[in-house]
């Protein structure tokens, strides 16, 4: 494909785009394929002949459409809004002709840059304390994330890195073996199941703190666990809140679980990955008491903001935990701008 053909196409595909969401509520919502469907209609291997792109194109409507799950049509209600729009689309296109690898400042500074803006802009958007945002220096800063189910993962891995850290400086004899069998971190019987995930990728214990009558996670219940943990001799050090739980969007009591897990030296990760975009309404921002205990945060703008999955935005407190918890440095990666990120 060359310039001119590939001015033409993508006139063409913008057209289908259009016309496949301006019609999308006459498409029937839900494929009813049987598993396997698609293999008989397409070669068992790649042609050995290229084919035109006009019979490449066909392929959407007799081989992709007929198992597609429509998420954007007007009557898809399953699991949780995935919004996209124009604008969203639009910068899917200029992102993939950009297709910069932006793991570093200086693999592309645009990329680093627009992000820690972005993220400042969104955080005040929804009024998260200034010690989350990277513009009041003072340590904090956020990072766009594929999904929620790996902000939760890394929180909880830069928690135990840190706890480990702490442990081994108070008594260097400690070896991190003994310290991560004694690991225990906490989340409601109401959280995603991405913290018991992320607890297994993490090799540490859980346990569920079970929910009250409203389904939010209350103070009391996490103290009873931590004390009896503790006296167990096992080291507390992670609780995932939730606001806006997958089952019934409730929301875990802040101001009661903060204090605990900042006196007891918990990690407080807070997903927010359903319920968060509101929180740019005033109206709703009572929500977020408490937020001020916590050390990470994350909601997924990929659900309610219009932007296309995947998008997930955290912010921690201390970035250095993040960043000294999956530092290498490899030689070939080395830049005069490494502060920058
Ligand atoms: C949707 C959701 C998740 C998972 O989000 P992903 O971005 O798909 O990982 C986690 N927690 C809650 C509360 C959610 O609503």
């Amino acid at each position: 494909m060359d310039y001119t053909e590939f001015r033409q196409r993508g006139k063409e595909m913008v057209d289908y785009i259009a016309k496949y969401l301006e019609n999308i509520d006459q498409r029937q919502v839900y494929p009813d394929v049987e598993p396997g469907y698609l293999q008989p209609l397409i070669p068992d291997s790649a042609p050995k002949e290229p084919e035109s792109f006009d019979e490449v194109i066909k392929d959407i409507e007799r081989v992709i459409m007929p198992g597609v799950a429509h998420w954007q049509s007007p009557y898809f209600h399953a699991y949780f809004p995935a919004g996209n729009s124009f604008p969203s689309i639009l910068a899917d296109m200029l992102s993939g002709a950009i297709a910069c690898v932006g793991f570093s400042w200086a693999s592309s500074p645009a990329c680093t840059e627009l992000e820690i803006v972005m993220l400042d802009w969104l955080g005040k958007m929804i009024n998260l304390p200034e010690q989350f945002l990277a513009c009041s220096n003072r340590g904090g800063g956020g990072v766009i994330m594929g999904t929620a189910c790996e902000a939760t993962l890394m929180s909880l891995l830069a928690a135990r890195t840190k706890v480990i850290r702490q442990r081994q400086a108070e008594n260097p004899n400690l070896k991190e073996a003994e310290i991560m069998g004694r690991l225990v971190a906490y989340t409601s019987d109401q959280a995603h199941c991405s913290v018991e995930r992320a607890v297994l990728i993490g090799g540490v214990k859980v346990k569920m703190i079970p929910s009250d009558e409203k389904l939010a996670a209350r103070g009391e219940a996490l103290r009873k666990a931590v004390e009896e943990d503790k006296a167990a001799g096992l080291i507390p050090f992670y609780f995932c809140a939730t606001l806006g739980t997958t089952a019934s969007c409730a929301f875990d009591n802040l101001l009661e679980l903060g204090p605990i897990c900042n006196a007891e030296n918990l990690w407080m990760h807070i997903d927010a990955a359903y319920a968060g975009s509101a929180f740019i309404c005033p109206e709703f921002r009572y929500l977020l008491d408490g937020i001020e205990f916590a050390d990470s945060f994350d909601f997924n703008p990929h659900k309610w903001l219009l932007v296309n999955f995947d998008c997930s935005t955290m912010w921690v407190k201390k970035k250095g935990d993040l960043i000294s918890a999956f530092q290498i440095n490899p030689v070939y990666l080395q830049h005069d701008h490494q502060d920058s990120g």
